[in-house]
């Protein structure tokens, strides 16, 4: 059996009629950016999400940058990050001019240790950025709590977590100003790249709407020194379909990972990832575990026809970009053990029951040998 990490193929092949009427009626209409399916799909993310306002833009990195600079985020200031999520996360903030300070997350669950934040926050500090890292949602209420305490923005992370709820309410709505991006193998994926900005805020709203078009709301009439990230209308209509499949799509990766839930339990020195309880309702992004010897666990499942991924091999205060922060080796033991020790295991919509049992089954048999 061969079984890839990632595959759309199946998932695409269920609506490709859909698919292929919406690139139509883009193609016969002739306008191509800011027409009427941005628009119609702006209305119909903020209806999902439940929030009045949604802004699309290029891609995810652009949604976190733009929702920075909305909140005047500049040159001098600090933003808390995860010390464990995709460096775009980070490289948001560096490219705002402020700088990123790490909190080790939670090994347990992924996400943001709220009891370090306190600790992390300086008369600088105007910003948290919680990341709902592999579709799972952070402590968001505590989050806000501490936001409100100290004077300090949210900025949700929701990129791998589009349908998760936290307390009832949907990830991506809880922050001041929320970033996603559709990257094709995002739960919610463009056929290229995408992204949106949700908040409740009128003038966050506005600001990234003007920023995300040359500063300019009205044609010919620039109020700020923008940018061009704009959503085009091609990967709207794609999303629109798409949109309407989520919650459908997440239903199988949470079946799926039930699956491995059941069948993982108590084998070799496995940690599986955080399941659903009272609070979180998670929507696998991915099913990442935790295993000592991960790179030989990753080569047995590869012998095997078991596709696997790490997210992420490096922690971010050891890459090379990041070397001016003055980092080292032994600063953030948290992330640093876990990017030896994930590893990412197929939970595509679409998978199989057979083929989970498969790679449970090769599992169980790497730890007997
Ligand atoms: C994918 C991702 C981003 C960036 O999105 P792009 O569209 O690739 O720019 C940001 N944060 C997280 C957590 C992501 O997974």
């Amino acid at each position: 059996m061969k079984i890839p990490f990632f595959s759309l193929d199946q998932q695409h092949q269920t609506i490709w009629a859909e698919l292929d009427k919406a690139i139509a009626r883009v193609l016969k209409k002739s306008q191509f950016v800011l027409g009427e399916e941005v628009l119609s799909f702006e209305k119909e993310f903020a209806f999902f999400q439940n929030t009045k306002h949604c802004v699309s833009v290029a891609n995810g990195l652009d949604a976190l940058f733009i929702s920075l600079k909305a909140l005047g985020i500049d040159k001098g200031d600090e933003v808390i990050v995860p010390s464990h999520t995709f460096v775009a996360t980070w490289l948001a903030v560096s490219r705002a001019g402020a700088t990123p300070v790490p909190v080790e997350v939670d090994p347990a669950c992924f996400t943001i240790n709220t009891l370090l934040i306190e600790q992390a926050i300086t008369n600088r500090t105007k910003a948290i950025i919680p990341v709902n890292l592999y579709g799972h949602p952070c402590r968001l209420d505590e989050i806000l709590k501490l936001a409100i305490k100290y004077q300090l923005f949210v900025v949700e992370d929701n990129a791998q977590a589009h349908g998760a709820l936290y307390d009832g309410k949907m990830t991506g709505s809880w922050g001041h100003i929320n970033a996603t991006s559709f990257y094709p193998t995002k739960n919610l994926g463009a056929l290229g790249d995408g992204g949106a900005i949700t908040t409740d805020n009128s003038m966050f709203g506005q600001f990234a709407g003007s920023f995300r078009n040359y500063g300019s709301l009205e044609k010919d009439s620039h109020e700020l020194l923008g940018i061009n990230s704009r959503l085009d209308e091609m990967q709207a209509a794609i999303l629109r379909i798409k949109l309407q499949h989520l919650e459908e799509r997440n239903n199988q990766r949470r079946k799926n990972a039930s699956l491995y839930f059941e069948q993982l339990k108590n084998v070799g020195d496995i940690i599986l990832p955080p399941n659903l309880d009272e609070k979180c309702l998670p929507v696998y992004h991915l099913f990442v575990i935790q295993a000592n010897h991960r790179d030989r666990l990753k080569n047995y499942l590869g012998e095997r026809g078991v596709g696997t991924a790490i997210h992420y091999p490096t922690p971010i205060h050891l890459q090379e970009a990041y070397k001016n922060l003055g980092y080292m080796k032994g600063s953030l033991p948290v992330a640093e053990r876990l990017s030896e020790t994930v590893l990412s295991l197929p939970i595509w919509p679409g998978l199989g029951k057979e083929q989970i049992e498969f790679i449970c089954n090769c599992v169980k048999d790497f730890f007997k040998s």
